[in-house]
């Protein structure tokens, strides 16, 4: 039997490290309006690979949040715990094309040896000339990073909303970690793997991830997948203009008063809710923003600058 797919799957991946907040909720429904009125499903993915950072208890938290405010998500709930072997099986075609390599530097060592570019430090290649075989892979014991080899081409994005945006990897990022020296898969090789095995066809999310997408399109080249388009949302910032997170203290969504979150966030979003909305109920506000959302009015972040190919 064929399986017909939908032309549009988008997906809200929250890492479970606190419970959700007015920026989080700004990347659920921008990304829940845009599938819904391309008529495309919205998946929700736990990306709870970085155990060291998760709070106990904020996955269903935040599912519990969706649920409340009326996020309704297509399909079973994700978990990246669950899926470590589709992760290993990317890293393994990767060690058969040579492009991983181990690497035991120290944070202070790449500290000392890197170049600082705007994106933090660039990777120097220090341990480029390391091998690794699909036969040593078990061997490598876990004090050992492992990096792919990136090149010097310009991996082009094109932002639904930001343009086009550009980066040199190796000049810019270096060769970057896909299994930290802990055993964790790193999120940009997790990220991939499932935007691509989910059939993910549009991703939806906060502009602090913009510079993680050429990095992103280069493994979905290397690993054979199809590159998704991407939109990247204005990002919330508190008075000192830092990203809101757990890190700088962002306040929970209280359920009880989600419709006024609702209406803030799809404020945010520079929809122009009006304000006898406030006086229904979440079912009105939910028909009122799938019938009203508008890409183009969409506040243009200045994170989502157009960025150029550094040589
Ligand atoms: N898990 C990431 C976060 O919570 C989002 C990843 C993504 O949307 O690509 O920031």
């Amino acid at each position: 039997m064929q399986t017909i797919q939908s032309v549009y799957r988008g997906r809200f991946a929250p890492s479970p490290t606190g419970p959700l907040h007015s920026g989080s909720l700004v990347a659920a429904v921008g990304s829940y309006l845009d599938a819904k009125c391309s008529d495309g499903e919205w998946l929700v993915r736990i990306e709870d690979l970085d155990r060291p950072r998760e709070v106990s208890g904020a996955a269903n938290d935040i599912l519990h949040t969706l649920e409340a405010l009326g996020l309704e998500w297509d399909g079973e709930v994700v978990y990246q715990t669950q899926r470590l072997t589709l992760y290993q099986q990317a890293l393994h075609d990767l060690i058969k094309q040579d492009l991983i390599y181990p690497c035991r530097c120290s944070r202070k060592e790449i500290a000392d040896s890197s170049i600082v570019g705007i994106y933090g430090m660039v990777y120097p290649g220090t341990c480029r000339h390391n091998t690794i075989s699909l036969a040593q892979i078990h061997n490598v014991n876990h004090s050992h990073a492992l990096r792919v080899r990136t090149h010097q081409d310009c991996i082009i994005s094109e932002d639904a909303l930001g343009g086009q945006y550009s980066q040199n990897l190796k000049h810019e990022i270096g060769d970057f970690v896909l299994r930290r020296a802990d055993g964790i898969y790193a999120y940009q090789l997790a990220v991939v793997v499932d935007d691509a095995l989910q059939g993910i066809t549009h991703v939806v999310r906060g502009a602090d991830l913009l510079d993680s997408t050429p990095r992103q399109i280069f493994l979905q080249q290397v690993l054979g997948y199809a590159t998704p388009r991407y939109m990247h949302l204005p990002v919330v910032t508190n008075i000192a203009g830092e990203k809101l997170s757990k890190q700088t203290r962002a306040a929970a969504i209280e359920s009880s008063n989600g419709l006024a979150h609702l209406i803030q966030a799809t404020q945010f979003l520079g929809q122009n809710p009006p304000q006898e909305l406030a006086q229904g109920d979440i079912a009105s506000f939910w028909q009122w923003a799938k019938k009203n959302w508008h890409v183009e009015k969409i506040p243009r972040d200045s994170n989502t600058k157009i960025h150029d190919c550094v040589s």
